[in-house]
């Protein structure tokens, strides 16, 4: 008997969001991934999935809020109106760019896919969990978020923005009994770093105190920790950074 029903996992074709979809399908009964494009990734992710538990991989862009309407609307009637217990908002891009070069549509592309999104989602899920009087959810921010990256100012201004939406949100929640937090990481071995060269990212290694990217294993181990941690902790950005910051 797996400990919750159902989890949504968004971004989880690949990187963090998969690595926490593949830990949470141990406990959980009916696990839902969601990416925006790369099918063939997320029915590979589905299928690494479906030998722990039951997977429902879907294809929905979450900066879109009819999108998001309607993704809840599929859970709605897949789970009988029952919803979702977890909800990980991990669906996130990065933009590089100094603010110069930045134009109008990178900005809102990344506030849209990393901050709008969470917005989206919550307000999808919170119904069904306001009316069980339980739920968890767990927004992916990163440590820029807190500190401010150069050349970064999109991505770190969306993250900033998850933070606060996640500390103001479990304020909002915790009557209700639902948790909300943040994992805040530093910088991690996923395809988001491709555009780094290897020396570039040798640099960047050797500016972390543990000397190395996070693997997403580890980002996964701490997600899933957060999410099953006792319900007094809501309202945390839990950062894990190898002592970066
Ligand atoms: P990734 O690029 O490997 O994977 C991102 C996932 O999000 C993919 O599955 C992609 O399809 C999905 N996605 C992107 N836009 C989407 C949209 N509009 N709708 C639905 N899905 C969408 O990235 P990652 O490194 O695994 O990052 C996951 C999260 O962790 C992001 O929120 C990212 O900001 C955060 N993060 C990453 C790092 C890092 O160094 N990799 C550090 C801190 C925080």
């Amino acid at each position: 008997m797996k400990e919750y029903k159902t989890a949504l996992v968004t971004g989880a074709s690949r990187g963090i969001g998969k690595a926490i979809a593949l830990k949470l399908a141990e406990q959980v009964g009916t696990l839902f991934i969601v990416c925006s494009r790369s099918i063939d990734s997320l029915k590979d992710a589905a299928d690494e999935i479906r030998t722990k538990t039951k997977v429902i991989p879907l294809i929905c862009d979450v900066s879109d809020s009819a999108a998001v309407t309607q993704l809840f609307d599929m859970i709605d009637r897949e789970t009988n109106g029952y919803g979702l217990d977890i909800l990980v908002n991990n669906a996130g891009i990065s933009c590089t760019k100094l603010l110069s070069d930045t134009r109008d549509k990178d900005w809102r592309r990344v506030i849209d896919t990393n901050l709008s999104s969470v917005f989206y989602c919550c307000r999808a899920a919170q119904g069904a969990m306001i009316r069980r009087q339980s739920g968890r959810i767990l927004n992916v921010s990163s440590m820029w978020g807190q500190v401010g990256a150069s050349m970064e100012v999109a991505y770190s201004a969306s993250k900033g923005g998850v933070d606060a939406f996640t500390k103001s949100l479990a304020k909002e929640l915790a009557p209700s009994n639902i948790q909300v937090n943040a994992l805040s990481p530093g910088v991690t071995d996923t395809e988001m770093n491709d555009h780094l060269t290897d020396e570039e990212k040798a640099a960047l290694a050797e500016e972390i105190p543990s000397g190395r990217f996070a693997d997403t294993e580890e980002a996964a181990g701490m997600a899933v920790g957060i999410l099953t941690a006792p319900d007094y902790l809501t309202g945390q950005i839990i950062r894990m950074d190898g002592g970066m910051i």
